[in-house]
């Protein structure tokens, strides 16, 4: 008979918490440098409910460490051409280290031009084409906050990437696609499914590391991973019991070697790693 594998939880806050220590550290010592601290400017447009909670837990996550943070709150039907010149001021002023553009975007404001006019080396978020080409190309830059989180609890799961094979599910350029890229750079062998892919199962059980970055609750199950395979769950949906990620996570017991939860797996990494930004 086979042994049953002891599947072991891995602790996103934990990782998280040790991550806003070190850049508390990081945000001292750019202080003893530049006479000030880092700071960080975010813009949001309109009044999205989720949008507004999201952009005040980072003005809180920033003073936690002693980043600076300041607000641009702009109404709903402000002007792409507004928008643009402050962004352009935000470029051009030094005392200001990052930018973060909330999105979605109202209606008739266009999300990747709009962000694509952050200057790169203040793209907190990592989402500007020139910082998400430099990741397909495998050169540094700013690295999106969600796949960089995925990648530290990967290797705190201990695995070695180099020759693995890797599945990514879900391939947006938020998680997906920068996963993939990720996962390569470190050398595994990668496999990106989407809506469109044959037999998903079938693919998913090649995975040493599995990542689901899809927002369809249940949509992994114990069936369809390799045994002691490592699964990292990014799906986060809303549901009547509260969070719900794409990983049955008790079908998964006994069969993966690590798994993410849903919450407390992937989520706090994501601010973590945007104060780190
Ligand atoms: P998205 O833009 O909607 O992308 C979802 C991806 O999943 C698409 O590539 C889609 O394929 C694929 N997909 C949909 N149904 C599928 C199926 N049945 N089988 C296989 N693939 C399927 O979403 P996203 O922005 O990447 O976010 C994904 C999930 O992560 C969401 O639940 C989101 O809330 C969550 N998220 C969490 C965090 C966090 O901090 N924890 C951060 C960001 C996102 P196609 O390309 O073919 O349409």
């Amino acid at each position: 008979m086979e042994a049953s594998i002891e599947t072991r939880t891995i602790d996103g806050k934990a990782v998280a918490a040790e991550l806003r220590a070190g850049v508390a550290g990081e945000v001292a010592a750019f202080e003893n440098q530049h006479g000030r601290p880092p700071s960080l400017t975010t813009i949001l447009v309109g009044e999205d409910p989720a949008s507004n909670v999201y952009v005040n837990n980072k003005h809180k996550a920033c003073a936690e460490v002693g980043i600076f943070s300041s607000d641009e709150r702009l109404p709903a039907d402000t002007s792409a051409d507004y928008l643009a010149g402050l962004i352009d001021d935000l470029n051009a002023d030094d005392t200001v280290d990052g930018i973060l553009l909330q999105l979605p975007l109202p209606d008739g404001l266009d999300d990747d031009e709009l962000c694509g006019r952050v200057a790169a080396e203040k793209d907190v978020d990592g989402l500007t084409t020139l910082n998400a080409g430099r990741i397909v190309q495998g050169r540094p830059g700013i690295v999106p906050c969600t796949p960089s989180g995925v990648m530290i609890l990967i290797e705190e799961a201990g695995v070695e990437l180099s020759g693995a094979e890797a599945v990514v599910v879900g391939r947006s350029n938020l998680v997906g696609r920068p996963v993939a890229s990720l996962l390569l750079a470190e050398n595994a062998t990668v496999t990106t499914c989407h809506s469109r892919t044959r037999d998903l199962a079938e693919v998913t059980r090649r995975a040493d590391v599995l990542v689901s970055c899809v927002g369809v609750p249940g949509l992994i199950d114990g069936s369809m991973l390799k045994p002691g395979a490592v699964v990292v769950d990014v799906g986060t949906t809303r549901g009547e019991s509260g969070l719900l990620g794409d990983v049955a996570f008790d079908s998964v017991q006994g069969v993966a070697a690590a798994v993410t939860p849903v919450p407390g797996g992937v989520g706090p990494m994501t601010i973590a790693c945007l104060l780190a930004n």
